[in-house]
């Protein structure tokens, strides 16, 4: 990187943008000069890119969702220019991190399906894989969080606020999409992703929806001024905004237009450059391309593609179905029941009669080739695609797919083994695993550049970024104290940074010297924040009684935002601030313990957090949670896992042992055979401990600000609500385990060196969990694709 040509760039881009001389520019303006600066610099290499990968068959990962987070920092990282940028930031006079700052997460996704998204792009872009990220361009990302009276509030994502230096807009690649009742725009914005070392530069098409007309000329003239603009509004509103509610009809309209319109756009797309560099002869078509269909949220794509074939391109329809069976594989990323999308029919009807047409033809193939294997309509049932009024879009996914993947070894097992067994049954060779993963750059490399820097000291070089089983190789220093100790010393200027953080945002005083205890995740009842609540809340009561209770002064940190229309997700998010509000006013109680719920918890927050946790809690219900990723970045940064046998926790602990990890609760075979006859209240009665915080939900102990929420979860958790069955989630079930292992942390933490080298262990052992292991088994064995010189 030319530091001299990047500083005169941005003197000249201060000028022509912002009229003045870069001198007097704002940190957010110097952000977007040197923004614009770099992506100058790489232009050439993305460009090269390009070029090479054209003489290989590729891959396109289709996703409704990518959580970014910021991009300056990241990309300076993976430029290798860093440590120059700050250099010459210096030189104007600004601090690096203060640049980082200003800049907005590019919070374009919920949490974990949308980050591993991000994580994949990074992966493939640094192991030289030909890999086209396609997604939408939210003009509003997730919702920012903000807490008022005691509970969550929302409001809009305006992350465009100071413009867009990270993308480029390229209209010439601009398609169509039709739909029922309208055509609209699809606009290309060009996302580079930047390999580690800058060599390779891949790239993230989002779409952005715009109308074919800006307005209706006549209409303004006659001053109906409103309704000129409507049809501009109503196009822009399919990209206006990440996952609308959809809890009603008007909302489901516009999330199901949301996903035709990435998928239309997309095939669109990826067909258009087929003919461009291999004619048509569409019989090659899968030799060129592998599609990954993130979740259900894109499969579309299917009945998409294959509309394009037929109609536009004048193939048969068997003929183009068999060139969609050897394109299309689907990755599952949640048994939870409520999550699998089923869409409709009569919306898809109104929307896009043409592509549900396509969809029936499927699913008559389908019905056909069961009955042939002597299926009966009874045995058919689990597999169809339409029936109930809906269409089926996992089963779509499945049939037609020619893979199909789980993202833990846990969660794949119970797909074939429950949820997905009628399909394993018959096509157990479309089956794959591939455990999650997580890019080193940003979640250790970026956000915790001090243990960076030892890891390169000691091993030598920084390859261990590019290949992080290198890790490994720490283990040798299990047994030094020096090293041990600079171990811990990196770990608390991790929390003194973090608690530097939490004093100027949310105004609450924490101790770097108590034992951090992290809890970040979206909020779920499967996430079970609440069985951590309840177990802090019974700590208070005896530290309450006996305040000489022999425990390391710990602070509980939980960041999670709550889905707008989520009434018990919120109610616990109230539970937690609440118990806060109790024990932070406690003068005596406060001297031992704090609890911190930080607000809008996004990727920018975790990277201050991750890096600060002493211990990582992962503890959702057994068989509930898919894989987990926040679980990876947290043992990455050494915070031994407190959690459940769930997900890649499972995998987690086989690295780096149980010895280093507190395990504790149900596993999936005990809730098998517990859910026949599980009484929560059995619990209760018998446990005074458990007795007392779950009374103090209704007792008034705690203030719900009026809300009844409170006294809601409690008959949630006793009696059942409506009609789900109490505690769903054996929170009750699992309390008494939790505080035994609770007080095995607590005594663990005690011993400074023991806990030292647990913390390395997991360090150490934690390079399976890189996302570029991932994207390389998603490359060998689902795609067919290799890295390109
Ligand atoms: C990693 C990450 C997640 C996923 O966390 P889990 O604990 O795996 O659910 C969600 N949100 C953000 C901002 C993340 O960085």
């Amino acid at each position: 990187m030319e530091k001299q040509c990047i500083k005169e760039y941005m003197e000249m881009y201060s000028k022509i943008a912002y009229g003045k001389n870069l001198k007097y520019a704002t940190k957010p303006e110097i952000w977007g000069a040197l923004s614009t600066a770099l992506m100058s610099q790489i232009v050439d290499k993305w460009h090269d890119t390009r070029k090479a990968y054209k003489a290989h068959k590729a891959a396109y990962y289709l996703s409704a969702e990518y959580l970014m987070g910021r991009a300056l920092g990241n990309n300076l990282i993976n430029l290798q220019a860093y440590d120059e940028i700050a250099e010459l930031l210096k030189e104007l006079g600004v601090n690096v991190n203060e640049i980082e700052e200003v800049e907005e997460d590019a919070a374009l996704g919920n949490g974990g399906l949308g980050r591993l998204a991000a994580c994949f792009m990074d992966s493939s872009a640094t192991m030289h894989l030909p890999v086209q990220g396609y997604g939408l361009r939210y003009r509003n990302g997730l919702f920012k969080q903000y807490f008022k009276d005691g509970g969550q509030l929302e409001e809009a994502d305006e992350w465009l606020g100071y413009g867009d230096p990270w993308s480029i807009r390229k209209d010439d690649y601009t398609v169509e999409v039709k739909f029922q009742d309208m055509t609209v725009k699809a606009i290309p914005y060009d996302v580079p992703i930047i390999g580690y070392g800058g060599e390779i530069i891949n790239t993230l098409r989002l779409w952005q929806a715009e109308p074919l007309c800006e307005f209706n000329f006549n209409l303004f003239n006659n001053q109906e001024y409103d309704k000129a603009l409507e049809e501009k509004n109503r196009t822009e509103d399919i990209t206006r905004v990440l996952y609308p509610n959809d809890s009603n009809d008007q909302g489901k309209l516009l999330r199901l237009k949301q996903q035709y319109f990435l998928v239309s756009a997309s095939m669109q797309d990826i067909v258009r450059d087929f003919k461009k560099h291999h004619g048509n002869v569409w019989g090659d078509f899968a030799k060129w391309h592998a599609i990954q269909l993130n979740d259900t949220h894109p499969v579309l794509a299917i009945p998409e593609l294959i509309r394009i074939l037929v109609d536009e391109e004048g193939e048969e329809f068997d003929k183009a179905l068999d060139i969609a069976r050897t394109t299309f594989a689907y990755t599952n990323h949640t048994i939870l029941q409520e999550a699998l999308e089923k869409w409709d029919i009569r919306l898809m009807e109104i929307l896009f009669p043409r592509i549900l047409q396509i969809i029936k033809a499927i699913d008559e193939r389908l019905q056909t080739e069961l009955g042939h294997k002597g299926y009966t309509m009874e045995k058919m049932n689990p597999c169809l695609i339409l029936k109930d009024g809906k269409v089926h879009m996992a089963n779509l996914a499945i049939y037609v797919g020619f893979a199909l993947n789980g993202v833990a070894k846990l969660h794949t097992e119970i797909l074939k083994e429950t949820e997905l067994h009628h399909w394993y049954t018959l096509y157990p060779y479309k089956f794959q695993n591939k455990t999650n993963g997580i890019t080193p750059r940003r979640w250790l490399v970026l956000a915790n550049r001090e243990l960076a820097h030892l890891i390169t000291n000691r091993l030598g070089n920084e390859s261990w970024a590019m290949d992080l089983t290198k890790l490994k190789q720490l283990t040798k220093y299990i047994e030094d104290e020096g090293f041990l100790e600079e171990l811990m010393a990196i770990k608390h200027e991790k929390k003194v940074q973090l608690a530097h953080y939490i004093e100027e945002k949310e105004g609450i005083t924490i101790d770097p010297d108590s034992l951090f205890d992290i809890q970040v995740k979206r909020l779920h009842e499967y996430k079970r924040q609440h069985l951590n609540a309840l177990y802090i809340l019974d700590l208070y009561f005896r530290l309450k009684e006996n305040p000489e209770l022999d425990i390391p002064k710990v602070t509980f940190i939980f960041g999670a935002k709550a889905f707008p229309g989520y009434y018990r997700a919120k109610s616990i998010i109230r539970l937690i601030l609440a118990i806060a509000d109790l024990i932070n006013k406690d003068e005596g109680v406060s001297k031992k313990m704090k609890v911190v719920f930080v607000s809008n918890y996004n990727v920018s927050y975790a990277q201050k957090l991750v890096p600060a946790a002493d211990l990582s809690k992962q503890i959702s219900t057994a068989g509930k949670e898919a894989s987990g990723t926040g679980n990876m970045k947290l043992m990455l940064n050494g915070a031994p896992t407190f959690g459940t046998y769930d997900g890649a926790n499972v995998e987690i602990v086989g690295e780096s042992g149980e010895e280093n990890n507190f395990i504790f609760g149900l596993r999936v075979e005990d809730i098998e055979k517990l859910q026949n006859n599980y009484n929560p209240r059995a619990y209760y009665e018998q446990n005074p401990d458990l007795k007392r915080v779950l009374d103090a939900l209704v007792d008034g102990t705690l203030n719900d600000g009026g809300t009844g929420c409170f006294r809601e979860l409690y008959d949630s958790l006793l009696n059942g609500v409506n009609w789900d069955r109490a505690d769903q989630y054996y929170v009750l079930a699992d309390f008494k385990a939790f505080k035994e292992e609770q007080e095995k942390v607590f005594e663990a933490y005690k011993n400074k060196k023991k806990w030292a080298q647990m913390s390395l262990m997991n360090i150490a052992n934690s390079g399976v969990f890189s996302s570029d292991r991932t994207i390389m088994q998603y490359a060998n064995e689902i795609w067919g694709i290799n890295p390109v010189e």
